[in-house]
């Protein structure tokens, strides 16, 4: 276990164990058969399975135990879409999301806007991501955080801004500045980060203009969507034996023929034939690891404030105003006229204007 998080993991065991100790535990049996979906079991969980912090299976099928919120405002990020209450993840994600948001702000980067980690207890979700069931996944906005707090309404409302054409899949150059290179950079510096989605258009601008140690560019990977937020994996953590480690990214730092292939026609033909079922939609009990269901039925934390993670600062950051934070470089706050109003870092893809291919289970 890295040593800046043993503190914080320390805490959360603690918390965890006197909420046992002192009967504060709702318990919370859940039963349910193994045909039902588990999309519906996990979207229901309102709070983490308060024991020991576990990952059970892998990033697109699986679930978490120990899981810990990021506070909904912290000196260097701002959480969105709080309704959705998907600010769960591993302790070592959540800390290591507010040791970047930091080193970020460090930087120069205003600070971060946090899109979705996991659900309390991880699983599929209702809506959405394919992966982000473990707690080791996280959405981060490429639109920097403004210097004010932001109201509850628009963090459900406020879109996120693509950085990418969709026509050329290029990055559109007014919108990319050296500090969203950085951004990427510092969060691909972390050991713990194993893989970083970003839009093919972006990469490629990483693979033109970065000087220097390319190394890091390694962990960043081409995938669709992924042009208003990057998506940060961190890998299987100590103690999560029934957790499954993806396959090692390729040597090089890809800017390559694998990334050519992404500006060719065929990644962005449209899918034929019958469209299949999403897996989240099939995904029953029966589907993940066993471990999942006393994931579900454990008891849960006697409240969310007692398992949320403020960071080495404190609590109750909301209260304060925002730090005046160094701007980032020109980087309109504004909607791409050509992204339909309901297009966000969240939601499935608009399917307008591009079709949308299916992803190759492989490279995710
Ligand atoms: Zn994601």
């Amino acid at each position: 276990m890295t040593t800046f998080f043993s503190g914080f993991l320390g805490k959360a065991a603690r918390l965890a164990m006197a909420a046992a100790t002192f009967g504060l535990i709702g318990l919370d049996m859940q039963v349910a058969s193994a045909s039902e979906l588990a999309k519906d079991l996990f979207g229901a969980k309102k709070l983490p399975a308060a024991i020991t912090a576990r990952s059970y299976g892998f990033y697109s099928k699986g679930c978490f135990s120990g899981g810990v919120a990021i506070a909904t405002d912290g000196p260097t990020w701002q959480a969105m879409r709080l309704s959705r209450n998907r600010r769960w993840g591993h302790p070592t994600m959540i800390a290591l999301i507010e040791k970047l948001s930091r080193d970020a702000t460090a930087d120069g980067w205003p600070g971060l806007l946090l899109g979705d980690i996991s659900q309390p207890r991880g699983g599929p979700m209702l809506t959405g991501h394919a992966s982000h069931q473990i707690g080791l996944d996280a959405d981060i906005w490429f639109t920097p955080m403004p210097d004010r707090r932001l109201s509850p309404t628009e963090r459900e409302n406020m879109s996120a801004v693509s950085m990418v054409n969709e026509k050329t899949h290029l990055v559109i150059e007014k919108r990319w500045t050296p500090a969203h290179a950085r951004l990427l950079e510092r969060a691909a510096s972390y050991p713990e980060v194993e893989r970083i989605l970003v839009n093919p258009g972006i990469k490629k601008k990483l693979c033109e203009t970065v000087t220097g140690d390319r190394s890091w560019l390694r962990k960043v990977r081409p995938f669709w969507g992924h042009d208003y937020h990057f998506h940060v994996r961190i890998g299987c953590q100590p103690g999560s034996k029934g957790c499954k480690e993806q396959d090692a990214t390729p040597r090089g730092d890809g800017c390559d023929k694998s990334l050519a292939w992404w500006f060719t026609e065929e990644p962005w033909r449209p899918a034929t034939g019958p469209a299949k079922p999403k897996a989240r939609d099939i995904m029953t009990m029966a589907s993940l690891p066993k471990e999942c269901r006393a994931v579900l039925d454990a008891p849960s934390p006697v409240n969310e404030a007692a398992v949320t993670y403020h960071g080495p600062g404190g609590s109750d950051y909301a209260a304060t105003p925002a730090p005046a934070a160094p701007a980032v470089a020109e980087t309109p706050v504004i909607t791409d006229p050509g992204v339909p109003a309901t297009a966000n870092a969240f939601v499935p893809r608009p399917s307008v204007d591009i079709p949308l291919p299916r992803p190759r289970p492989t490279n995710k």
